[in-house]
């Protein structure tokens, strides 16, 4: 058995492992890659720390890794830039192809990132399952960001943490789109705000019933009811699933100012004072609820609005997928198949307009940039090794 633990101001790369040789899942849990968010590093270390204490018999390994080790130390959000941007495959050819010396904190931060990530996805003798730590500079429950896969919905489901699905589309560049991409199943937590007392617990408890679920632990080496009926009280009757519906970005020069009282998952009405900036008052178009509205100094989203996806629409989506039906989706007026990418849809807006985005979110397609006049999707892919779950 190896294990490495190691608390306090002597924090490293690797936080800890927990590998008994069994074969299973690598569940690789990301904490910290925002610098003023060090409950996801606690909560893990208490993980692994009763692991090894009851040397509970793991099926596969856990491995925990910092994320930003500079603004860790330093207790900021980040040095030069946010580390969690920038995981696209252009942004991250760019940053590679810079000399050293030109190099910020964090685009070292990120090339070590980068060789864990890899190292770990070509020694794992099963499924790769990542999990990123966050907290949050607002008050309001837990919940969970992941791209909208079956794998990733069940997984995120099995915690019983609200889900928001859409996020990877709104934010560029985040380290959830690098797994994505490498068909790995992957979901962020955010577990309260930051200096909350209970978040170092929500956090805890995902990852219990992430081992649970993921085959891991068996139930009876996990108290499953005991941190379902933790995550329950967390989340407070937020909505199960709910859908990125605008995010707001913000500069410096904007002088942004979040109006007061606002927590993760509070309603706004349409019309309702949300902020304001050097423009004048910034309100709400529609109804909607407000995540991760932004109290701290650092960072470039003021805030993001969201509306509830009822799980009629959820279980159609199930069955469309199931039944393949997006084969059929380049014989549909105004699509069709990207000549030079199989997997990749060309929508012309024009043509195709009332079901664009909706649809073929159905179809697990995600959303890409603008390509000249016509939009492109991608499928959502998973690896086949992970179909399991
Ligand atoms: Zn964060």
């Amino acid at each position: 058995m190896t294990e490495t633990l190691v608390r306090g101001a002597a924090l490293r790369r690797e936080l800890g492992r927990w590998d008994c040789g069994r074969p299973g899942p690598t569940l690789l849990v990301l904490a910290g890659i925002h610098g003023n968010e060090p409950a996801g590093v606690l909560a893990v270390q208490r993980v692994l720390g009763q692991l090894q204490e009851m040397e509970l018999p793991l099926a596969g390994r856990i491995v925990a890794i910092a994320g930003n080790l500079a603004a860790l130390r330093e207790q900021r959000r980040f040095l030069a830039r946010d580390l969690n941007r920038g995981w696209g495959a252009e942004s991250l050819a760019a940053m590679l192809a810079k000399e050293e010396a030109a190099c910020s904190s964090e685009d070292l931060e990120q090339r070590e990132l980068l060789t864990v990530f890899t190292e770990l996805m070509s020694t794992a003798g099963g499924p790769v399952v990542f999990v990123d730590l966050h907290t949050s500079s607002a008050d309001g429950p837990p919940f969970l960001c992941l791209a909208d896969t079956t794998d990733n919905r069940r997984l995120g489901l099995a915690t019983g943490v609200p889900i928001i699905l859409g996020i990877e589309e709104t934010i560029d560049g985040a380290s959830l789109e690098w797994w994505a991409q490498h068909g790995v199943m992957a979901m962020a937590v955010e577990g309260g705000r930051h200096e909350h007392p209970a978040t170092v617990g929500n956090h805890e408890a995902v990852l219990w019933l992430v081992l649970q679920h993921l085959g891991m632990l068996r139930s009876a080496h996990v108290d499953v009811a005991r941190h379902r009926e933790h995550v329950q009280k967390a989340v407070a009757g937020a909505p199960p699933i709910v859908e990125i519906t605008k995010r707001h970005a913000i500069t410096k020069a904007d002088a942004f100012v979040m109006a007061p009282g606002f927590v993760n998952f509070a309603p706004v009405p349409k019309g309702g004072l949300l902020a304001r900036d050097r423009t004048g008052e910034i309100r709400a178009a529609a109804a909607s609820y407000v995540l991760l509205p932004l109290y701290q100094a650092l960072g470039d989203d003021g805030f993001f609005l969201a509306r509830s996806v009822r799980r009629f629409w959820l279980r159609i989506a199930s069955t469309m997928r199931w039944l393949r039906l997006d084969r059929l989706a380049s014989w549909l007026p105004g699509v069709r198949r990207d000549p030079e990418d199989p997997l990749t849809i060309l929508v012309n807006p024009r043509v195709a307009r009332w079901f664009v985005t909706e649809l073929f979110h159905l179809l697990g397609f995600r959303k890409e940039r603008r390509r000249g006049d016509q939009l492109a999707f991608t499928r959502r892919w998973s690896r086949p090794e992970n179909a399991r779950f």
